[in-house]
């Protein structure tokens, strides 16, 4: 891509710092505005302001936001000088503003690496600007169907992307069919991460997303399951299988609510880690990044170990202290996701309260219907929980939802106004789990930053 003049380039870099400035003091932050301001003066100026920069971009359904401060925390204790575009716009627009605010006045970035989360359909638009090293593929699961019509279209979408960018290495994985068949019929060089099936894991099998083959249009059989549609597959008819991974999880040893400890084999060397984050799918985001830094050609062994000292993000399993009793919030936005949430929280032998909020806003998705094949069921009938509360936008549908699910009103209460929630958040005696989707989270964790005082993610 054709780099802009110098004029152009201060020109462009100038507005989008200003208007960045400009939002920020009236309390706006995290929005695409700057860098639309700045790709209107210069359609090009991503192309310069990222020139020369090593960069890993990671897309994929769920996981990015984990993944991308794993790979940061990761790169830097490599000791690489790298940039995380930390506001969660992940649309180009949004990418171009942390891109650009973080270049000199005249357009030269001023770090060395960056990993940016991308959206799916945004990633065809991101890699002609920015030649990333790497393109990290968390994982392809339903969500927002009314944005992208369904899962195969987000597949087709991810595709284009990687077809526009040959030269990057695409981090896969290896137990996810959608994702892994991104390697087929492209030139791009390929890392895997996976979990063996000496694991043990066995979470529900779904199979809805799955698909079929991408080679012959047979049905997959699986070795072994992990969750949803991942595990061992293979393809019945023409054998088109699971690759053997390059970073792998070969055993998990233990979870708990701080963390995993796992084997991780990888470049012919099995040790034991710790990952400082909680639940099988961050062993997952944990190999992954392993993934995407051998993608970046460096050495591993100062990323395996940053991963036991890796903090949560903004929302993911983020942690409040509500007046000496923990809060711990997990975002959840589609049916894969929130079953792995219910996995986790039910996971401990010890009781709880748990919040579940649903909006349907722009920014969540407008059809709730994923509801219904949600296992609601097994949060429900979970001994452990106390009090279930029930907020957001669509909170009359979702308590209709957990109903059916086993939840009557002795176990559910909802409370639509965020404030009154907050009163009874600081009644309670139990450990909670706050379950919200994207836009609830930004409203609960407004409130509870009131008590707890959590900073946002721009200060
Ligand atoms: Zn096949």
């Amino acid at each position: 891509m054709k780099k802009p003049n110098v004029i152009m380039t201060i020109a462009s870099v100038a507005a989008c710092k200003f208007t960045r400035f400009v939002l920020r003091k009236t309390g706006r932050g995290g929005t695409a505005v700057p860098g639309i301001v700045a790709m209107k003066i210069s359609k090009n100026i991503l192309a310069a302001v990222s020139d020369g920069m090593k960069i890993v971009v990671v897309t994929g359904t769920n996981g990015k936001t984990t993944s991308c401060n794993m790979i940061e925390h990761a790169l830097t204790a490599s000791g690489c000088n790298c940039l995380l575009n930390k506001s969660g716009a992940n649309l180009l627009h949004g990418i171009a503003a942390d891109l650009i605010s973080n270049a000199t006045w005249l357009g030269k970035p001023k770090y060395d690496y960056a990993v940016l989360e991308c959206d799916e359909a945004a990633l065809k638009q991101l890699v002609p600007f920015v030649n990333p090293k790497a393109i990290v593929v968390t994982n392809l699961f339903s969500d927002q169907v009314d944005r992208y019509g369904g899962v195969q279209n987000t597949l087709k979408e991810i595709r284009t992307g990687v077809e526009r960018s040959p030269k990057s290495t695409l981090v896969l994985n290896a137990e996810e069919p959608l994702s892994a068949s991104l390697a087929l019929n492209v030139p791009n060089k390929v890392v895997w991460y996976g979990l063996d099936a000496s694991v043990g894991v066995q979470g529900n099998i779904d199979l809805s997303d799955a698909g079929k083959c991408p080679k012959c249009g047979g049905d997959y059989e699986y070795d072994y399951h992990v969750y949803a549609h991942l595990g061992g597959f293979r393809c019945s008819k023409c054998g088109h299988t699971r690759q053997t991974p390059d970073v792998s999880v070969t055993s998990i040893d233990k979870i708990a609510a701080d963390g995993s400890t796992i084997q991780l084999k990888t470049e012919g060397k099995t040790q034991t880690v710790h990952v400082a984050l909680p639940a099988v799918y961050n062993v997952y985001n944990a190999a992954g990044a392993v993934a995407a830094v051998k993608a970046m050609g460096l050495p591993l062994q100062k990323a395996i170990d940053s991963l036991a000292s890796v903090r949560s993000s903004f929302g993911r399993l983020e942690t409040f202290d509500l007046n000496g009793n923990r809060l711990q919030m997990i975002l959840v936005k589609n049916p894969a996701g929130c079953n792995q949430a219910f996995s986790y929280v039910t996971g401990f032998d010890e009781d709880f309260s748990a919040i579940l909020c649903l909006n349907d806003r722009t920014g969540d998705g407008h059809d709730i219907s994923w509801i219904n094949d949600t296992d609601y069921e097994k949060l429900c009938t979970c001994p452990h929980l106390k009090k279930l509360y029930v907020a957001g936008d669509r909170a009359a549908d979702l308590s209709e939802r957990l109903r059916k699910a086993g939840a009557g009103d002795d176990l559910q209460t909802v409370v639509t106004d965020y404030n009154k929630l907050l009163e009874y958040l600081k009644q309670e005696k139990y450990p909670i789990f706050a379950m919200p989707n994207y836009t609830s989270m930004m409203e609960l964790r407004a409130v509870l930053n009131q008590v707890s005082g959590n900073k946002d993610f721009w200060e």
